[in-house]
């Protein structure tokens, strides 16, 4: 059965009337199983007028009202959490647990957002002058806008909505076209939880849809999740139309193999966090970068592990990876093989050749070894099950082939040895960085985003600054006339 996939707007579901849709696919069968609405340009705006009428209200809401529903979402997103994971897993493709994993990831942020009414403190100065005070407070933007992509169709969402709608704004979400049944799951459990209507809306669709919110007047701010491309354009339409914009872009995360390090930890963190999610992750490892005496052993480490790898359906249980998200991208990242081997890499494991079922869009895993920074296989973000082995001579070689590359998202070091770690911290030109961990997302109470070509804008995802993104300091300067001189009789004695 095809589901039609609609809106969600003034607490409910919605049917697109724009006359255009979307395919949606279950990649581990190339079935389609769903028609996604696209919104037209007036859709978005009836959209966002409600929006904007529900964020009136909203941010007069109390603290402690908004902790309750954030604590309420919490609950049901830990009682629901398996029922998303089956929709992630069958949109996107991800094995189950993986799937389970990233909903973990996500309830963390709202975990984060419970604590709003300690994170909305502002500061108080007594007394800068005779009988001035200086305070300052935060405040909401109204209405905000999140636009995400297909890879984390739960917990991009989470990143942002949690703390937006805690801070007191209304949060329009634009999920990505290719997985957009998360977004209804999650309206549906906001609305359980009690979030009054309009403060959460969704509004499916494609370019039509982003363009509407970056040019409408109403959205104060975008947070955005995506490749590169489109994230330069989300920042500079957005930025031009005089909007606050986060704007986090694509990745090519290497890690440095020092000849010291535990092979096996490497390795085994390596096959994970280059395979995982089938490479769509914007914090995989797709680049090994091998220090050293240790390249052949790495590369035979590795290699041992990957046959054991099954590959398939991520909802049978036992499956360690799944499909690509369309056949399409699937066909994308294979001739990504092709051209590594034709320009000089040496292919150790070939996922071309590979048993999983023939309908999915299913690739397997590919070990490539002697990449060179020149092979586009090195130089683009593949976003597949393809791990690259670049070997180096030395520590400053490694440095400096990642402070080279325009892409600054994640990066890790394996080693034993504490002051080379130290000084890798140091040294290198990256936001997220890992040591002996291979995949360094932080933990919702610092926040998430990259350097480079990997961020634009200056403000990193959810945590702290994603409070601060979501909110404007207002400071008062205050004087209040000394009581003494006051006509009429307060009361109590006006001498000190
Ligand atoms: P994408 O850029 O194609 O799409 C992201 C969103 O933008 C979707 O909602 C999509 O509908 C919209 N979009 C696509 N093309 C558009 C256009 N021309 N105009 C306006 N809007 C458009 O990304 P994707 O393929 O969904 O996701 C994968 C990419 O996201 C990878 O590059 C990955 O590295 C990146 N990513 C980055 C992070 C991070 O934190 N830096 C996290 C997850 C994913």
């Amino acid at each position: 059965m095809v589901e039609r996939i609609p809106h969600w707007v003034d607490g409910q579901r919605q049917i697109g009337t724009s006359g255009r849709s979307g395919q949606v696919f279950n990649p581990a069968t190339g079935v389609v199983t769903g028609e996604v609405d696209f919104a037209s340009v007036a859709e978005v705006d009836a959209a966002v007028a409600s929006a904007v009428a529900a964020a009136r209200t909203w941010r007069r809401s109390s603290l402690s009202q908004r902790a309750g529903i954030l604590h309420a979402f919490r609950e049901l997103l830990h009682a629901r959490g398996d029922d998303l994971a089956a929709i992630l897993t069958a949109e996107h493709g991800k094995v189950f647990s993986d799937a389970q994993g990233e909903i973990a990831r996500g309830l963390e942020n709202v975990e984060f957002a419970t604590g709003v009414p300690s994170l909305l403190k502002g500061g108080y100065s007594e007394q800068v002058s005779t009988g001035v005070d200086v305070y300052s407070m935060r405040q909401p933007l109204g209405v905000v806008a999140g636009i995400t992509p297909f890879n984390f169709p739960g917990m991009v969402p989470l990143w942002m909505c949690a703390n937006a709608i805690a801070c007191g704004n209304a949060f329009v979400l634009k999920p990505s076209e290719k997985d957009p049944s998360a977004s209804l799951f999650l309206a549906q459990m906001w609305k359980d939880a009690g979030l009054p209507d309009g403060v959460f809306t969704v509004v499916q669709g494609d370019k039509i849809a982003v363009d509407a919110l970056l040019d409408h007047p109403d959205i104060a701010a975008i947070s955005f999740v995506g490749s590169t491309p489109i994230a330069k354009y989300i920042y500079e339409r957005g930025t031009a139309n005089g909007k606050r914009v986060q704007a986090l872009g694509g990745a090519k995360n290497h890690a440095v193999i020092l000849p010291d390090a535990d092979i096996d930890m490497a390795a085994d963190s390596l096959v994970g966090a280059a395979y995982g999610a089938a490479g769509e992750r914007c914090m995989a490892l797709s680049v090994a970068v091998a220090v050293g005496s240790i390249g052949d052993d790495l590369v035979e480490a590795i290699a041992r592990r990957l046959p054991g790898l099954v590959v398939g359906d991520g909802a049978q249980p036992g499956t360690d990876m799944g499909p690509l998200i369309t056949q399409a991208h699937r066909d994308k990242v294979k001739g990504y093989i092709d051209a590594g081997e034709s320009e000089g890499a040496r292919v150790v494991v070939d996922g071309r050749h590979h048993n999983a079922p023939e309908d999915g869009f299913f690739l397997g895993v590919t070990l490539l070894d002697q990449v060179t920074p020149q092979m586009t296989v090195y130089t683009d973000e593949i976003f597949g099950p393809v791990l690259s082995v670049v070997r180096v001579a030395t520590y400053e070689e490694a440095v400096a082939l990642i402070n080279a590359n325009p892409f600054a998202n994640g990066v890790a070091i394996f080693t034993r040895d504490g002051g080379a770690a130290r000084e890798f911290q140091f040294d290198i030109q990256v936001g997220m960085v890992g040591i002996n961990v291979p995949i360094p997302v932080p933990v919702a109470y610092y926040s998430f985003g990259g350097w480079k070509a990997s961020l634009f804008g200056d403000t990193h995802m959810y945590g702290p600054e994603g409070i601060n993104f979501y909110t404007r300091g207002k400071v008062v300067t205050s004087r209040w006339p000394d009581p003494s001189t006051s006509a009429i009789d307060l009361g109590f004695p006006r001498t000190r």
